[in-house]
């Protein structure tokens, strides 16, 4: 450490509910402003405890955590959010230290954002206001229904512990940070060094909010190395990181063999592929140069997700080179993101842009040539009253070309900047086979306007990708690009990419909690889950002689305080005659043959003859099970799960019975869902229909 970097303030961590910083450093890295080389700290954990940080984790912030429902924790989020967006500006000016433009920081800063807005409302829409997520159907076991068996989700009880790159500090930490907090686990957050001051400065809004439950979140500024050793098969990791980094990582024993899950997200040689129909003049080739550029220049290049291999008709490489370098010299201004016109900053620190450089020889070294760029140092742009005398970690775009394009380097060695490599191919199977080269990949552009192109590429290349965006003039303006991860997604991919499909949708929740198959009688099944289940205990109002009572009230007039699950009614039966078949054909219109011609319906294969229609079967229970006067039930929102099991012919009865299954209150509002089993049976006891009635009913 250099003399001025001991007098450097620490970039502290917040571990333990309070902000900690060593008592004393004796190692340590300094962390420089990515465009001037100012010093603006120094990153060390010299007496961190990392088993007390864990410990704090499991204990307190799963208390907490626990005490909250799925939905309780959405509405944090978006709370936190909201926070954070009043927030922003002060970390765009942090986030301006890293060498990130107005533009990245806003993909890191405001996309980390709209990724805690869009687990709020994906929590409360697709999960229920419970701790226990069920999945999937319901087998039945035994012949007589007493015997069940179906998947249940609960949280891990320990932490999950997340290694971030140093790309996306705030972006990186909220991606996983959110579906963690919504499945109730405590996250340990682990920036990587150069950049991991901004992610302490998100880390210190999100405190300064108070929102958090204690223990929810806590962060370590500085290296981590022996974090693995203090967790267990109760942890997570989520890794974000260099291929080599998550390799050693996943060596650990207590991975190996302590059981502590771990999943990663590492570097890619991903690529974009042009279709023999987009050439020079269509859409399809303006956007995807477009989309180069803009995947070689935002944040530098240093994006997981960035396209290193520009994979073109062998006829076009030098088209789409010539067409690249034209819009980078049109439109790419390098040089300090605080200075006036710059569109494209540096990269993170000098290292970084040593690697890069390295790497990018490596390629020469293999044969690649430089088609457009240099790797002398470039012009740049500065800030009046930034600059020093130290350099940038500057870096202008590069593109290279090669003679042969299965040079294995082209699809190995990841230039982490503005770097790509355009190949060229002869046929589209040829374009799979030179995609598929890089050994699986977060992210594919087949640009295309052409169906049959792009299902023979999208098909090809499916299966060595965690994601692909297909790319024409219809989607071109709307795409939110190659490079985006998207949080209703799966991000992650096959292979090098690391094999990680934790992030991205309402499976990354699930990613933190366990799976456990759930078997037993249905009464234990609902008792658990909270939802009823088939063959467990009614309490029906109705016609007694389908289980129904006199003394007990009709479910429509409960509202959410004193209805319970299993509450219900049980109609008597109603006799379905051929007028009525006929009646509602020429009222509805649906004078569909089975309804309405004896021989034709007695000709098809399902039916005895004339049936009744299924959705007038519908309206006949809707019509039996209803309680008309008004009440807690506000209205009836659909229908799911809906299946006609046996025909009703004209001469045959109908009866319903409908069952509380589900009760889902609003944290937000004075009314929730219902969600009621509903089952038809004829005269025999034979089901006609099944289906899910789904209401909303007032708390009061
Ligand atoms: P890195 O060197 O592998 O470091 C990643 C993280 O791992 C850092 O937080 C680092 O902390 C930590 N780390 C390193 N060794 C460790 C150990 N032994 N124990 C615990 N933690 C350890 O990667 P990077 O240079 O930050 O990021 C660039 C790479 O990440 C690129 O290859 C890029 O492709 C990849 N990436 C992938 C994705 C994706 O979603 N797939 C996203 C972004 C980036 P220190 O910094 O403190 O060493």
């Amino acid at each position: 450490m250099t003399a001025a970097a001991t007098e450097t303030a620490v970039v502290p961590s917040y571990v333990l509910d309070a902000w900690w910083t060593p008592a004393a450093v004796s190692s340590g890295a300094e962390v420089r402003d990515a465009s001037t080389g100012e010093i603006l700290g120094l990153v060390s954990t010299d007496g961190l405890d990392l088993a007390a940080v864990v410990a704090h984790g499991r204990t307190v912030g799963q208390r907490e955590l626990g005490q909250l429902t799925i939905h309780e924790r959405a509405l944090k989020l978006k709370e936190l959010a909201t926070y954070l967006n009043g927030r922003r500006e002060e970390l765009y000016d942090v986030s301006a230290r890293t060498g990130a433009t107005k533009i990245d920081s806003m993909i890191d800063i405001d996309g980390g954002i709209g990724v805690l807005f869009t687990f709020s409302s994906k929590g409360r829409r697709e999960l229920p206001n419970a701790n226990v997520i069920v999945e999937g159907p319901v087998e039945t076991l035994s012949k007589d229904g007493s015997f069940l068996g179906e998947h249940i989700y609960t949280r891990i009880p320990g932490v999950a512990v997340q290694i971030n790159a140093f790309n996306f500090p705030v972006w990186g930490m909220l991606e996983k940070f959110a579906p963690a907090f919504l499945a109730g686990v405590p996250s340990i957050v682990k920036p990587a060094t150069p950049t991991g001051y901004l992610t302490e400065a998100a880390v210190r809004v999100i405190v300064e909010s108070g929102i958090l439950p204690a223990g929810s979140l806590q962060l370590i500024s500085g290296s981590a190395r022996t974090v693995l050793d203090v967790l267990d098969y109760r942890d997570l990791v989520s890794f974000t990181g260099s291929a080599s980094t998550a390799n050693a990582l996943k060596g650990h024993p207590n991975v190996v063999q302590g059981g502590v899950r771990f999943t990663s997200e590492t570097d890619s040689l991903n690529a974009a592929i042009l279709g023999p129909d987009a050439v020079p003049g269509t859409p399809e080739f303006d956007a995807f140069i477009k989309s180069l550029v803009t995947e070689m220049t935002v944040k530098a290049g240093q994006k997981c997700t960035s396209i290193r291999r520009t994979i073109v008709p062998r006829e076009l490489v030098e088209e789409v080179v010539a067409a690249t370098a034209a819009r980078v010299d049109q439109r790419v201004v390098l040089g300090d993101p605080r200075a006036e016109g710059v569109t494209m900053g540096a990269l993170a620190s000098l290292e970084q842009l040593a690697d890069v450089r390295a790497s990018v020889q490596r390629l020469i070294d293999a044969g690649g040539e430089i088609a457009y760029g240099t790797l002398d140092d470039p012009a740049v742009t500065r800030a009046e009253g930034t600059g020093t005398d130290a350099r940038g970690a500057f870096m202008g775009p590069v593109v290279m070309t090669w003679e042969d394009p299965e040079t294995p380097e082209i699809h190995s060695v990841e230039c982490f900047g503005p770097v790509t490599s355009v190949i060229g191919y002869t046929d589209l199977d040829d374009a799979v086979r030179l995609a598929a080269l890089g050994s699986g990949s977060l992210v594919a552009t087949v640009a295309t306007n052409d169906p049959d192109t792009a299902r023979a590429l999208v098909t090809g290349i499916a299966a060595h990708h965690g994601r692909v965006l297909v790319l024409n003039r219809d989607d071109a303006r709307t795409s939110t690009g190659h490079g985006s991860p998207v949080p209703h997604l799966v991000h992650g991919g096959p292979g090098r990419a690391g094999g990680g499909e934790e992030l991205g949708g309402i499976r990354s929740v699930k990613h933190h909690m366990q799976r456990t198959a759930l078997q037993g009688s249905p009464d234990m099944l609902t008792a658990v889950t909270g939802v009823w289940h088939t063959g467990a205990a009614q309490r029906l109002a109705g016609d007694p002689a389908f289980g129904g009572s006199a003394d007990v009230e009709h479910p429509f007039r409960k509202s959410l305080t004193t209805l319970r699950i299993g509450d219900g009614v049980a109609s008597g039966l109603r006799e379905v005659r051929l007028e009525d078949i006929s009646a509602f054909a020429q009222s509805t219109g649906d004078t569909f043959y089975a309804h309405t011609n004896q021989e034709a319906a007695e000709a098809n294969p399902f039916f005895p003859g004339i049936v009744a229609h299924g959705y007038l079967l519908l309206s006949w229970a809707a019509g039996l099970f209803v309680e008309p006067a008004p009440g807690p039930v506000l209205a009836n929102y659909g229908l799911e799960n809906l299946r006609f099991i046996t025909p009703v012919a004209a001469g045959d009865s109908i009866r319903v019975t409908l069952t509380c299954k589900q009760i889902t209150p609003r944290v937000t509002d004075e009314y929730g869902e219902v969600r009621w089993d509903a089952v038809l049976h004829n005269q025999r006891d034979e089901i006609v229909a099944a289906y899910d009635v789904l209401t909303l009913v007032e708390k009061h």
